[in-house]
């Protein structure tokens, strides 16, 4: 078991665009043993590979979310379907920690996905799945939420960011 330190915002590793997992080898399920365990002890909802700095194409859903027995292990996700109907949910990233913004996306959609043992699978996702799925997957192109809000939402969300970052340094002084 291993906790990974968290990239957090604005490091410009967030906006890689992640590469397609080619094999999945020892390290590939090391890597999403990892994502667990830092999702976990973070009280994350769902955590993408760059957040621990790997730019790989892998995401973990937590299994309260996911409504599985497990959290979901997505590796190379596609999508294949997205709803016209739009949801507004409240979201916050474990990079942008004490931030939650409302975004708005499609209400549900269709993922097409390799699982850890290099199975094809797909998921037909509502609610908190679909956004927590959407979140994760803008992840892997290189796009933070707060690039979903408008720009004066935005501007807001991040001066309070700035501003909290500095009294937690502040703080820690
Ligand atoms: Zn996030």
């Amino acid at each position: 078991m291993s906790i990974r330190p968290l990239v957090l915002y604005p490091d410009p590793r967030l906006n890689l665009v992640s590469a397609p997992i080619e094999e999945i080898s020892e390290t590939t399920r090391r890597l999403a043993q990892d994502l667990i365990d830092t999702m976990r002890a973070e009280a994350g909802a769902g955590i993408a590979a760059i957040q621990v700095g790997e730019p790989l194409r892998m995401l973990v859903v937590e299994a309260s979310y996911a409504g599985t027995p497990d959290p979901l292990v997505i590796i190379n996700p596609e999508r294949l379907q997205a709803s016209e109907d739009t949801v507004e949910a409240s979201e916050g990233c474990l990079s942008v920690p004490g931030l939650y913004e409302p975004v708005e996306r499609p209400a549900e959609i269709r993922v097409k996905h390799l699982d850890l043992e290099g199975r094809t699978r797909e998921i037909q996702a509502t609610g908190p799945l679909a956004v927590c799925l959407q979140h994760e997957m803008d992840h892997l192109d290189g796009v933070v939420f707060l690039r979903r809000l408008s720009r004066l939402r935005r501007e807001m969300a991040l001066r309070r960011y700035r501003k909290q970052g500095a009294a937690l340094r502040a703080q820690a002084t």
